[in-house]
């Protein structure tokens, strides 16, 4: 009867090691692992890996140094006081 307790423990661990490598939480997959055995296993295989994608980078904005407004980086003149920068 322990053998199949470590061995069904195992199989989770192959699971969570196997999802954890695809970017899935490991724990979560350690706890289907030791619930459905072999088949959480094989449904971690199959899986496609998680890309996380980052978010963009926000664009630089200044101030107008006359009117303190919002410009963007490369302008020459203030779009809302008309001065030049
Ligand atoms: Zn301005």
């Amino acid at each position: 009867m322990m053998f199949y307790v470590i061995g069904w423990v195992a199989v989770g661990a192959c699971a969570a090691i196997v999802a954890g490598a695809k970017g899935r939480s490991p724990v979560g997959w350690l706890v289907l692992g030791a619930f459905f055995g072999p088949l959480a296993t094989t449904a971690a295989c199959f899986m496609p890996a998680v890309i996380r994608k980052e978010a963009p980078p926000t664009p630089i904005r200044r101030i107008c140094p006359h009117c303190a407004n919002e410009i963007a980086p490369s302008a020459r003149l203030c779009r809302w006081c008309k001065r030049l920068v």
